[in-house]
């Protein structure tokens, strides 16, 4: 991963301007594409994960504005279905173009609402831009469906958008996740109400705003911003907004689907995952090293996808462990500003209480703490050191919770049999990871892990029409290819008689 070309004063220099505009009008809604306060008038803080200093005020939705984006998105709908596929195609990629325009805005503003680092931020937006591409594409062909031809009839099926669609995100990667979503809504012929997470509210708005420079229609895409309890529970419980696309804990799922009962919502769930990455003592070790600690200290720990939980075959549980926490004392924590940094700040301080808790868990539970490096005249206590569990077993709570920071626990086992049966021994079942040399052994591991994704003598690599999601706690529904536009759309059967066909007359 190249560090960015600019320097940190010059990145530092850029974002406050960007960010000027923050501070100076409080950010509000965008709806039907008019920029609007809360009805209510109330508003958040929003601090930077930096040094807890204010960035600005956001205002905070509730029912009434969420009433007011799923009308205008609802009364958007029909004229957006309209246009048909190729339209949307062309508006969709002027819109990736604009966000490729943009990235480098996008990337440093998303660094100080979130504590991500440059480093990975500035990839982040183009991949936001990538994904647009890729839906944008498809949506010419997205109502295609298949032929399924009987001697008597033929059946056809055809798939038409769902109709408006909620999207609620969380705040780890907030720009490029909710393309994931926003992307192929959009490209099916939906409509969406945006409710971005209260901790990283500012590129949702970029986005929502380059979509009207885009030339999309106002009211296709509206962002209201809010608590989870508040505009994100008036979302999922509005009767206009036929599916809800969520990213977030696997708490806050369950939630919604109570709180979508009423209105029989359709929902897709990217919830959270503590994925094994499992190390065979023939597997290519230096290799291996490197994915594990990509995977885990990326991204501030702060990754659904994140290998959190090592497992090394006994005979090299020693020798890797040492090589993992030689390897973390090399790692730069810093300002997410910072071209060299790795690790930023994490996003709250109440996350970071979170996180450093599993510190005492971990001794606690009998593991021993390893610690890397440490920032020096740390602007907050949102700065951690990446870390290193060792000597865990699988019952831990380290082993068994999502800690969602640069933590990794490692776990000793014997042989395929031990590996497999740790790896599933979980509630989670989102992603795995096999290191191994062995062919067999690559294939039988990853038939028997119970999880959405396995990726195979590498760290994840995504391919966008590949399915991306997870089995158990870890969610609902797969993003990716066509199995994005399952979700986002009704798929009808019309089947026409061919000819004169039996039919039963039931006079007597
Ligand atoms: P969170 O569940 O606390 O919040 C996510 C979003 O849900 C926020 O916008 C929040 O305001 C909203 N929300 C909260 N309560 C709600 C309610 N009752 N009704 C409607 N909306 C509500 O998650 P988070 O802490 O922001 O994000 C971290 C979590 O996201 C981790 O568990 C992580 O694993 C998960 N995640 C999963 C994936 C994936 O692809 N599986 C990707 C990224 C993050």
């Amino acid at each position: 991963m190249a560090a960015s070309s600019h320097s940190f004063e010059e990145n530092l220099e850029e974002a406050l301007a960007h960010l000027q505009r923050f501070a100076d009008e409080p950010l509000r809604h965008l709806i039907g594409g008019m920029s609007k306060p809360s009805v209510s008038g109330e508003m958040f803080l929003n601090h930077s994960p930096i040094d807890q200093s204010v960035l600005g005020d956001v205002a905070s939705g509730d029912l009434p504005d969420i009433a007011d984006a799923a009308e205008a998105a609802a009364e958007a709908f029909g004229p957006w279905q309209a246009l048909g596929g190729e339209k949307r195609r062309q508006l969709l990629n002027n819109l990736a173009t604009l966000i490729t325009d943009r990235a480098r805005q996008i990337a440093l503003v998303e660094c100080v609402d979130t504590g991500q680092t440059m480093r990975f931020m500035s990839a982040a937006a183009i991949r936001g831009a990538a994904n647009f591409r890729y839906f944008a594409d498809m949506a010419p062909s997205v109502a295609n469906g298949r032929s399924l031809p009987t001697e008597t009839h033929i059946n056809y099926t055809t798939r038409r958008a769902i109709g408006p669609v909620g999207v609620i995100t969380p705040w780890n990667t907030p720009f490029m996740l909710s393309t994931w979503k926003i992307a192929p809504a959009l490209a099916a012929g939906c409509t969406v109400v945006h409710k971005p997470a209260e901790w990283s509210p500012y590129t949702a708005h970029l986005l929502a705003e380059i979509a009207l420079e885009a030339g999309l229609p106002p009211g296709v895409l509206n962002v209201v911003h809010g608590l989870g309890h508040t505009a994100g529970k008036s979302l999922t419980e509005h009767p206009a907004i036929k599916a809800i696309a969520f990213v977030g804990e696997s708490s806050t799922g369950s939630a919604i689907q109570a709180q979508g009962a009423a209105t029989l919502k359709r929902v897709h769930f990217e919830l959270g995952g503590k994925n094994p990455v499992i190390v065979f003592d023939d597997a290519d070790l230096d290799r291996a090293l490197d994915a594990v600690t990509f995977m885990i200290y990326s991204l501030n720990g702060e990754r659904c996808t994140s290998s959190s939980r090592v497992l090394i075959q006994d005979r090299i549980y020693q020798e890797f462990t040492n090589r993992i926490a030689a390897r973390i004392k090399d790692i730069p924590v810093g300002h997410p500003l910072d071209p060299d940094a790795v690790i930023g700040p994490l996003v709250h301080p109440r996350h970071t209480h979170k996180v450093r808790s599993y510190i005492d868990a971990a001794k606690a539970a009998g593991a021993t703490v390893h610690y890397g490096t440490d920032m020096v005249d740390r602007p907050s206590e949102n700065f951690v050191p990446p870390m290193l569990f060792t000597e865990a077993t699988n019952d831990m709570p380290i082993a068994q919770e999502e800690i969602f920071g640069p933590a990794l626990t490692a776990i000793p086992f014997s042989d395929e049999t031990d590996a497999v049966k740790i790896a599933n021994d979980i509630p989670y079942g989102l992603a795995g990871y096999v290191w191994t040399n062995d062919v067999g052994r690559a294939h039988r591991v990853s038939d028997a892990l119970d999880c959405g994704m396995v990726w195979v003598n590498s760290q994840n690599v995504r391919h966008l029409p590949t399915p991306f999601g997870g089995a158990k706690n870890s969610g609902i529904g797969r993003d990716g290819g066509d199995w994005s536009f399952e979700f986002y759309t009704e798929t009808k059967n019309i089947s026409v008689a061919l000819g004169p066909h039996p039919i039963p007359n039931l006079a007597r």
